[in-house]
């Protein structure tokens, strides 16, 4: 049966298709936006447009962000020898929230799951493996501790060593399975400081 006109069952199936937004919300958030004033409406869709238009991978450490290089490989006060790679931007943003972490990132998009069929050409690590080409002291592996975490944490000790670059494993201290992004930042740092040498 429809409730509503053919407009606004459009925009509800739209925001369904986000991730976390059931039926309810869709609804919910339909109705807010179609109160809303026109000049916030238009604002909101431009944000969205300008962002997936504008956002792409830093040329450096593969996070997004909205010019060619991020504002923190952009940064000469950072570490640049001192290279923390996780999976995802997200992964960074939770460690850059500690704002104890003075190094640069490498951001993967993804780990190594052979039960998805995602192998080590589909995430970012030849572009790892070319900057650990430039003078790099240390390559800290940050990814969850998830199966898939750690059989990539291996396979990039694996590559990394014969390079001489010291390869360190963020401490255990997060639990199995754990998103870094859901875990509080005290547990991020003891996590960071007791890393271990692979
Ligand atoms: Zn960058």
């Amino acid at each position: 049966m429809e409730y509503y006109s053919g407009q606004i069952n459009r925009l509800i199936e739209e925001l369904s298709l986000l991730p976390g937004i059931g039926t309810k919300t869709a609804q919910r958030l339909a109705f807010h936006i179609l109160n809303m004033p026109e000049d916030g409406v238009e604002r909101l869709s431009k944000a969205i447009v300008e962002a997936k238009k504008n956002v792409r991978y830093c040329t450096c450490c593969f996070t997004l962000t909205d010019s060619d290089v991020c504002p923190i490989c952009k940064n000469p006060a950072r570490n640049h020898k001192q290279i923390m790679v996780v999976e995802n931007t997200r992964d960074l943003a939770a460690y850059e929230k500690t704002k104890k972490y003075e190094g640069v990132y490498h951001v993967l998009h993804g780990a190594i799951s052979p039960m998805l069929g995602i192998g080590p050409n589909d995430i970012k690590l030849k572009e790892l493996m070319k900057r650990l080409e430039e003078d790099v002291d240390e390559v800290i592996i940050a990814t969850n501790s998830s199966l898939e975490g750690e059989t990539t944490a291996m396979y990039i000790s694996k590559l990394v060593k014969p390079t001489g670059i010291k390869v360190t494993r963020i401490a255990s201290g997060v639990p199995v399975g754990g998103d870094l992004e859901y875990i509080d930042e005290v547990t991020l740092l003891r996590a960071l400081e007791g890393r271990s040498e692979l």
